[in-house]
């Protein structure tokens, strides 16, 4: 299972997202929306770190809280803010592995294709990614218009489907995490 090497699964507390929160909704409320479902045992793990506008009028929270009561609130998958019924999801940190470019796994459990020294770009062989003005091409789509890694790229969304037998939602993705992978391969 690849699964395990997700580093969202490990550590104390998970990082949750919320959506459709209304505008006026503050960090506050929603600490006490969520101690309101009965369901959050370790109050001294929530935090919400932040609340941001949307293009729609509604905020995106990003919500740290206990790993337990995690389970319990993205089981229920809604928690309701005011008059608003907020979605709730996980946010996941996935490895990019640097080899080979494909994602769930490190270079150091990498069987796959070594591409490492290729542009990330074009993956030319005779020159980075910097400065590179050749057409995207992804090597794990096998498909022109994108580079790996990009949000539209159909490997990064099957990396980021959960097991559906644990009932949990669709997840995104921290890019932060995967840029940062990217960086890595040179
Ligand atoms: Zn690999
Ligand atoms: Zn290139
Ligand atoms: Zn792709």
């Amino acid at each position: 299972m690849g699964w395990k090497q997700i580093k969202s699964c490990g550590g104390r507390t998970r990082t949750l997202h919320l959506k459709g929160a209304d505008e006026i909704t503050t960090a506050e409320e929603v600490k006490q929306a969520l101690k309101a479902t009965g369901q959050i045992r370790h109050k001294e793990d929530l935090i919400v770190k932040t609340l941001r506008p949307t293009r729609f009028g509604t905020q995106y929270g990003t919500i740290v809280m206990n790993r337990k009561d995690a389970e319990v609130i993205l089981r229920q998958g809604k928690v309701k803010i005011g008059l608003n019924n907020c979605e709730i999801e996980e946010k996941i940190d996935i490895f990019k592995c640097y080899k080979c470019w494909g994602y769930g796994h490190s270079a150091a459990q990498c069987n796959g294709e070594d591409r490492s020294n290729l542009c990330q770009r074009c993956t030319g062989a005779d020159h980075i990614r910097t400065g590179c003005n050749k057409d995207p091409y992804c090597p794990l789509c096998a498909t022109e218009g994108h580079m790996a890694g990009e949000a539209v790229c159909g490997a990064l969304r099957r990396a980021t489907q959960r097991p559906s037998s644990r009932g949990l939602r669709p997840s995104t993705v921290n890019r932060e995490q995967i840029l940062e992978g990217a960086e890595e391969g040179g």
